[in-house]
């Protein structure tokens, strides 16, 4: 693990859970035999309805805090989506991949979702949310990404968010905010940028405490990982 993504842990909020197992670019089709994807929270989504969950879950892309006592919520739709980008972000846990998992939804639809396979494909370029981007446009057929909703565990980087861009995304919703190469607004801000001749409107920071312990989590036992190498070689140099 180069040093330079291990000193990134140091950005990422604290705090979040579980663990699954899983394989590398699942993807789930619905029973109905139409081919298109579909995930389990969409079918609870129908049994139960849509619920509304508080303020403390998300900020708007301004960061100002609501004003107490407003009624402002965010549907809980968007929360089932992020834990199924989550699940992804929890794949590449497993599969030693720096994790961040990626969902894209169309018209209440999953038509893509990721997570990083950077190590195992050797390809820089194979973020999750890039994967989950040419799923996305295979199903549609179209390299216009209309009415679609990206949900990533952590803050889109410089090259996803402008993939983002170029593909129209409409709505943007991460988790753990990137302090170190965020491109959403903490380093940059190419997904909604005046100066760019496409803007994607960002809901930052929903279930923000889950999606970066995973990443303190991971960084945490990479970090342990070199300091026991480091000592092994010591220790076998002396000898
Ligand atoms: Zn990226």
């Amino acid at each position: 693990m180069p040093v330079a993504q291990l000193d990134r842990v140091t950005g990422y909020e604290p705090v979040g859970r579980r663990f699954e197992s899983c394989r590398a670019r699942q993807f789930s089709y619905s029973a109905s035999g139409d081919s298109k994807p579909i995930c389990a929270d969409q079918r609870q989504e129908k049994a139960s309805g849509r619920k509304q969950i508080g303020r403390s879950e998300a900020s708007s892309a301004s960061g100002r805090p609501n004003p107490a006592g407003r009624a402002s919520f965010i549907m809980s739709t968007d929360v089932l989506y992020m834990r199924e980008a989550l699940k992804e972000a929890h794949k590449a846990f497993e599969a030693d991949e720096v994790p961040v998992g990626a969902i894209i939804v169309h018209k209440g639809r999953i038509i893509g979702r990721a997570h990083n396979q950077i190590k195992m494909l050797k390809d820089p370029t194979a973020h999750a949310e890039m994967i989950a981007l040419t799923q996305a446009a295979a199903y549609l057929q179209n390299e216009r990404l209309l009415d679609t909703t990206v949900y990533s565990t952590v803050e889109p980087c410089p090259m996803c968010a402008g993939a983002m861009v170029l593909g129209r995304v409409k709505k943007l919703v991460y988790g753990a905010s990137d302090p170190k190469a965020g491109a959403a607004g903490s380093v940059l801000n190419i997904v909604d940028s005046s100066r760019l001749n496409h803007r994607i409107k960002i809901i930052k920071g929903l279930l923000r405490e889950d999606c970066a312990r995973l990443m303190r989590e991971f960084f945490r036992i990479k970090r342990h990982c070199k300091k026991i190498n480091a000592t092994y070689d010591k220790s076998h140099r002396k000898k």
